[in-house]
């Protein structure tokens, strides 16, 4: 499972945004749902893994509520978010759907740590202590815990969110001072870029600090988790190990506001 052995020739699909089919009834999210597991599987194949250790978070951002009610029927029991807010008011809005979990996987400003602590089962993007007081502040007052990966900038663009790699271990010391932020694993955005070569690198870059830090990370702190992956490059997160893969288009359709309005984009994506 590195870069020399794996495959260095599984495409990303980012050329194609904008061309995933919009998801319009039950079956047409059991048949995304399939076809992305059937991926999935696939993925581990080749690599030999096991596809249980892989679990598929799909993202509702953008989406209407009627459209997340299809989602639920056709099995979805979490569901991904970027936006505190509009996680927040899905929550609320399909709140008769008692089983049904929410992920934020989105950068998070301290005045909205309660929107978050209030609605979400996890929180994917934790990149700062003032962040990780505000959690545990409201998570405390909630009666809460909350289930966390740190996101790690693994691209190098200045802009984006996240840790700088060197900084990681010295953070996750930092929050075993926060006993309602249970840390999970690491997440990351790769490049958006057609070269699946330098999108993989991204993804390697995770794995290999996540090996770094397993050997030095607090008590009852676990890294197990590295999310990773997305609609046009999944099947390359988890050739590098991804234990969890956030997937949006693939399984509701395009979105028609772009990725930009969500993180910087690299200059060399095709989009
Ligand atoms: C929107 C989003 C995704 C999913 O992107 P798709 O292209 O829809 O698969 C993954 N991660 C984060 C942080 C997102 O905001």
């Amino acid at each position: 499972m590195n870069a020399d052995n794996a495959h260095p020739n599984t495409v990303t699909r980012h050329d194609q945004h904008g061309r995933w089919p919009q998801a319009a009834s039950i079956d047409d999210f059991r048949r995304n749902l399939a076809t992305v597991q059937a991926r999935i599987e696939a993925a581990c194949a080749r690599v030999g893994r096991d596809s249980r250790d892989v679990r598929l978070l799909p993202v509702s951002k953008t989406k209407p509520e009627a459209s997340l009610r299809l989602a639920y029927a056709a099995g979805c029991r979490m569901l991904g978010e970027n936006r505190p807010q509009e996680a927040h008011r899905k929550w609320e809005a399909l709140g008769d759907l008692t089983d049904l979990r929410w992920s934020v996987i989105g950068h998070l400003q301290t005045n909205k740590a309660k929107l978050v602590a209030q609605c979400a089962a996890e929180f994917q993007a934790l990149d700062s202590l003032r962040v990780a007081e505000a959690l545990e502040r409201r998570l405390q007052t909630e009666g809460r815990a909350l289930d966390v990966f740190v996101q790690v900038n693994t691209s190098g663009e200045a802009s984006k969110y996240g840790l700088a790699p060197g900084d990681v271990a010295a953070f996750l010391r930092a929050l075993s001072a926060f006993p309602a932020l249970r840390v999970r694993g690491l997440m990351t955005l790769a490049m958006l870029s057609a070269d699946s070569a330098r999108v993989r690198q991204c993804f390697v870059r995770l794995r290999e600090l996540r090996e770094r830090l397993r050997n030095e990370a607090p008590a009852g702190i676990t890294l197990d988790e590295l999310s990773m992956g997305m609609s046009g490059d999944y099947e390359i997160a988890i050739e590098e190990g991804a234990t969890v893969v956030r997937v949006g288009q693939a399984i509701f359709g395009a979105r028609s506001t772009p990725d930009s309005a969500y993180w910087p984009v690299a200059h060399d994506a095709p989009i």
